[in-house]
């Protein structure tokens, strides 16, 4: 049996004055999955989340979210989701556990903090200000601030646009886990061979349309069994694989 829809979206359309960037899309998202919106620059991934997320207003169109209609139980739908705020966000010069003192107080929230660096791997660094952390570990750290109020869902658009292949890696670990433990997570991402190994379902979107839906899997399935062969044979190993062969996959403390 399929898991419950936790998100629903039909039809829903986003004109910046004559200009339209969310053309009618249409999609579901399952309970306890990472769901990844794919595709250019430009395509209408980051609109059409912050619209879920009630950050955006919509043009027309239909979203519940956990039963939520948008229109009629936007505070309902803010209370059950984690948003992944810009880093930029954050107050540079407080501490870790100071910025998470300030998350709990606005959501009347009873995390413990150092519980919650522990998860994702940031306990050393409680007491250092956020401008100190290098670029993975603010990711993990911002990641960290969608937990706080023990959300249903998670956002996350291009966490980790412009990391290194380690950092990379150590996200993806992060974000299994949370969605192991139970949390539904919607990603954007432009690394197709991180959507492969960490989204168990895709969406391509493409100009505001969405011109695919299905599990990682099957979209390369369906492509090959057109006859579609890359170009090239493939070696059992790239160039990435030896990077991280030669500098180590192990949680390291500067990134
Ligand atoms: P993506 O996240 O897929 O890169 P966006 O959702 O950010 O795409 O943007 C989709 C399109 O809408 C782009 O052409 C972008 O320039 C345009 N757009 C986004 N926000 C605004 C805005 N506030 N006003 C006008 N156009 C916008
Ligand atoms: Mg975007």
């Amino acid at each position: 049996m399929p898991a419950p829809v936790i998100i629903s979206v039909k039809n829903l359309v986003k004109s910046y004055g004559d200009f339209t960037a969310v053309k009618g899309i249409s999609f579901e998202v399952y309970e306890g999955e990472i769901f990844g919106l794919l595709g250019p620059n430009g395509a209408g991934k980051s609109t059409t989340l912050e619209i879920i997320e009630t950050l955006r207003q919509k043009t027309s169109g239909e979203v519940l979210v956990n039963g939520f209609d948008l229109d009629k139980n936007p505070e309902e739908i803010k209370k059950i989701i984690g948003v992944q705020l810009q880093t930029s966000g954050f107050y540079p010069n407080l501490n870790l556990t100071e910025i998470i003192h300030l998350f709990i107080g606005l959501y009347q929230s009873e995390t413990d903090p150092i519980a919650l660096l522990k998860k994702v791997n940031l306990e050393d660094k409680a007491k250092s200000k956020f401008k100190e952390l290098s670029g993975g570990q603010k990711q993990r750290f911002s990641i960290a601030t969608t937990l706080i109020n023990k959300p249903k869902i998670i956002f996350l658009d291009e966490p980790t646009t412009g990391l290194d292949p380690q950092a990379r890696r150590n996200l993806w670990d992060l974000i299994k886990e949370i969605r192991d433990n139970g949390t539904t997570v919607i990603i954007t991402t432009h690394y197709m061979d991180e959507a492969e190994i960490l989204c168990d379902r895709v969406a391509i979107v493409d100009s505001g349309e969405v011109i695919a839906i299905n599990t990682p899997n099957e979209l390369i399935d369906n492509l090959v069994a057109t006859g579609f062969e890359k170009e090239k044979e493939v070696k059992k190993a790239n160039l990435e694989d030896v990077f991280i062969n030669l500098t180590g996959k192990e949680w390291r403390a500067e990134i």
